[in-house]
């Protein structure tokens, strides 16, 4: 097969993990704008693996990834990325569950109704309970850091302080202008996270509606000092989350969702509060300090579901984008799926790439 140069843009989770994928077979650079990968959502995650997350046509893609987080080749990484936590999916309403459950009945997730007082102690009044056995811990930096190793060893070029700042189509190609010099390519790739739309419009194609929203993570010490055998909790209704980290401390959430601009976010105040808040509503510990605080944007098309495959107008430009909440869970099997729809390799088993197509925000 021809190689061809193909230019990545963007080196988060999506814009690495391909360039991975695509290294045996094409010429890839991957061009990042910050001074290092990884600096924006892929570097602010909660940094979990759960099947129910994203909903059921979201699924399909972290299913389809658990084998290579769970028991990656040597050649890859030395140990598992994943670490088995399990999940508990909390709601006052108990139809709320069902209707969850009822959602992946034919997905073959592991998930059951569970009675979340034996699991979370200190629960305020009457909650119930879906419990997904499971739900992993993912180490983000560890994987991230994995592909952009295979992706070295096969040649590609990893350009960073080199933000896309215009293109002129030449020929069967593009010639990129970047803050690090000019660029020629057959394909580009755009994996630009939140700035997609921007990358797009670069390109003259009809931006998405692909918008970034602030997501707040806190990370708290409380009296109680939380268990380490704590799941992962959500709140049903999309109140918060929290899981445990090492010491008694807690990565805590209120699960905010704050329409945003691409840029470089940090957390707002209100949203910390509001993750006390909720969070001692929820349970009768106490949040004694706040240790560290952080915010990312999570990047989603208008339906929610995440934007694989070739552009309709314009030629040799793919989409990567829209990976939302859950770009590092579904990375194995997105960089796979996007790899098979640029000719190398197949689509990975369980996924249908029609859900993920461009050209349904398009019609
Ligand atoms: C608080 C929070 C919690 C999350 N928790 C989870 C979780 O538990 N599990 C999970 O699976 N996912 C989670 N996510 C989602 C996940 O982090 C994202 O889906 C994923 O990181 C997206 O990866 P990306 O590579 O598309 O984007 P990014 O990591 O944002 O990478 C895009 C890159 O493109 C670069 N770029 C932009 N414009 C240009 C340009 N013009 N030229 C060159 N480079 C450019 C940017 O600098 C950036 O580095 C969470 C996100 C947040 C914010």
């Amino acid at each position: 097969m021809t190689r061809r140069r193909v230019a990545i843009i963007g080196a988060g989770m999506a814009g690495a993990s391909l360039a991975a994928e695509l290294a045996p077979h094409d010429d890839v650079v991957l061009l990042e704008a910050e001074a290092q990968p990884g600096y924006h959502a892929t570097g602010r995650s909660a940094a979990f693996w759960s099947e129910t997350y994203g909903g059921p046509l979201v699924q399909p893609l972290t299913t389809a990834s658990g084998p290579l987080l769970h028991a990656p080749p040597a050649d890859f990484a030395e140990r598992s990325f994943l670490r088995t936590r399990g999940e508990l999916l909390l709601a006052r309403d108990p139809a709320v569950l069902d209707a969850l459950a009822q959602d992946f009945a034919n997905s073959g997730v592991p998930i059951e109704r569970r009675d979340p007082h034996g699991v979370v102690p200190g629960l305020r009044g009457l909650w119930h309970g879906l419990w997904s056995p499971g739900c992993a811990d993912i180490d983000v930096g560890a994987l991230h850091a994995a592909y952009l190793a295979k992706a070295r060893r096969g040649g590609v070029k990893l350009r960073c302080d080199a933000r896309l700042t215009g293109t002129r189509r030449t020929g069967d190609g593009w010639e990129l202008d970047t803050a690090a010099g000019a660029i020629i390519s057959d394909i580009v790739v755009n994996a630009a996270g939140a700035w997609a739309d921007e990358v797009a419009a670069l390109f003259g194609a009809v931006p998405l509606g692909i918008r970034p929203y602030r997501r707040t993570v806190v990370q708290v010490r409380v009296d109680p000092p939380a268990s380490p055998d704590l799941p992962l909790v959500i709140d049903a209704a999309g109140g918060f989350y929290f899981k445990p980290e090492p010491g008694g401390r807690l990565w805590l959430s209120p699960h905010d969702e704050t329409p945003d601009r691409p840029h470089d976010v940090a957390p707002e105040e209100i949203d910390v509060a509001l993750a006390i808040d909720r969070f001692e509503a929820a349970v009768d510990w106490r949040v004694e300090a706040v240790e560290r605080r952080w915010a990312g944007l999570r990047s989603f098309a208008p339906d929610r579901l995440p934007v694989y495959g070739f552009d309709r107008d314009i030629p040799g430009f793919f989409w990567c984008a829209g990976q939302g909440g859950f770009g590092i869970q579904t990375a194995p099997a997105a960089a796979q799926l996007c790899a098979a729809l640029l000719g190398r390799g197949n689509v990975p088993q369980g996924v249908d790439p029609a859900a993920y197509s461009p050209h349904r925000l398009s019609e």
